[in-house]
């Protein structure tokens, strides 16, 4: 039998399904800010990734749902190796990411646009990675 998870729409849910996926304890944060300091894509961020977590932690996901840092992030993992807390932050920037574009008529980039754009010598990464990142 085939299991279909619906995302969730609601605040409360949607936080749990983003604690869920990403199997990171946001509550191990103490705000050292030691992930944002090394963050490469900070300046193209309106809300550091601390501030992210810390947003997660007051239950306030719309905020970073309407965040362009969420899309900003390069997903280089410093942030995770830098934080004393073992937060992988990246993991769950990463998740939330998969919740907005999971929500039915969210995401902007379609299966028809695939082969308008793609050639022979594009890695599949490159074309999962663009999926994720570019489709808002
Ligand atoms: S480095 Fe870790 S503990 Fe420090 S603010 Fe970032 S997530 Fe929180
Ligand atoms: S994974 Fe994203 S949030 Fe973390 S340091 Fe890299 S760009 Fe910044």
């Amino acid at each position: 039998m085939i299991r279909v998870k619906i995302t969730p729409n609601n605040k409360q849910s949607q936080l749990q399904y983003i604690r869920e996926i990403s199997g990171v304890n946001i509550n191990k944060c103490i705000q050292c800010t030691k992930c944002s300091a090394g963050c490469p894509a900070s300046a193209r961020m309106d809300i550091l990734p601390h501030e992210i977590i810390r947003l997660l932690q007051l239950g306030q996901v719309e905020k970073i749902f309407h965040s362009k840092s969420i899309w900003n992030c390069a997903s280089c993992f410093v942030c995770t190796e830098r934080c004393p807390r073992n937060i992988d932050i990246a993991r769950l920037i990463e998740a939330i990411r998969l919740t907005i574009i999971r929500q039915p008529g969210k995401s902007k980039f379609k299966p028809d646009d695939v082969p308008g754009i793609i050639d022979d010598k594009m890695p599949q990464q490159v074309l999962v990675s663009g999926f994720r990142k570019y489709n808002r």
